[in-house]
């Protein structure tokens, strides 16, 4: 999976440090983040979301009930893969 390195930026969540974000599964081109993506979080496994200004915003569970069954597949299975392999971490702030 090809990785870009951002500015850093705290998750909204959690204040984790976030400096680097993956592409989707099947893209081999890296590209910065874009207004609209979605990113997870490898602190709180929180899915997240680009504005245009590259801030991220956690997306609620509404809005997640509302995305394509197909990228709700690909975060689904993303978020395993990070409770896999990365362990669980104490929230860096108060929730
Ligand atoms: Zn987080």
């Amino acid at each position: 999976m090809p990785i870009t390195r951002t500015t850093p930026t705290l998750c909204p969540r959690c204040g984790y440090v976030l400096d680097a974000h993956g592409t989707a599964p099947g893209q081999t081109d890296p590209r910065p983040p874009g207004d609209g993506d979605y990113t997870i979080c490898v602190g709180c496994v929180g899915v997240l979301q680009f504005g245009a200004d590259g801030t991220l915003r956690p997306v609620t569970a509404d809005e997640l009930a509302a995305v394509d069954p197909a990228v709700l597949a690909v975060l689904a299975e993303q978020r395993a893969l990070i409770r896999r392999f990365f362990p669980p971490r104490p929230p860096a702030r108060p929730q």
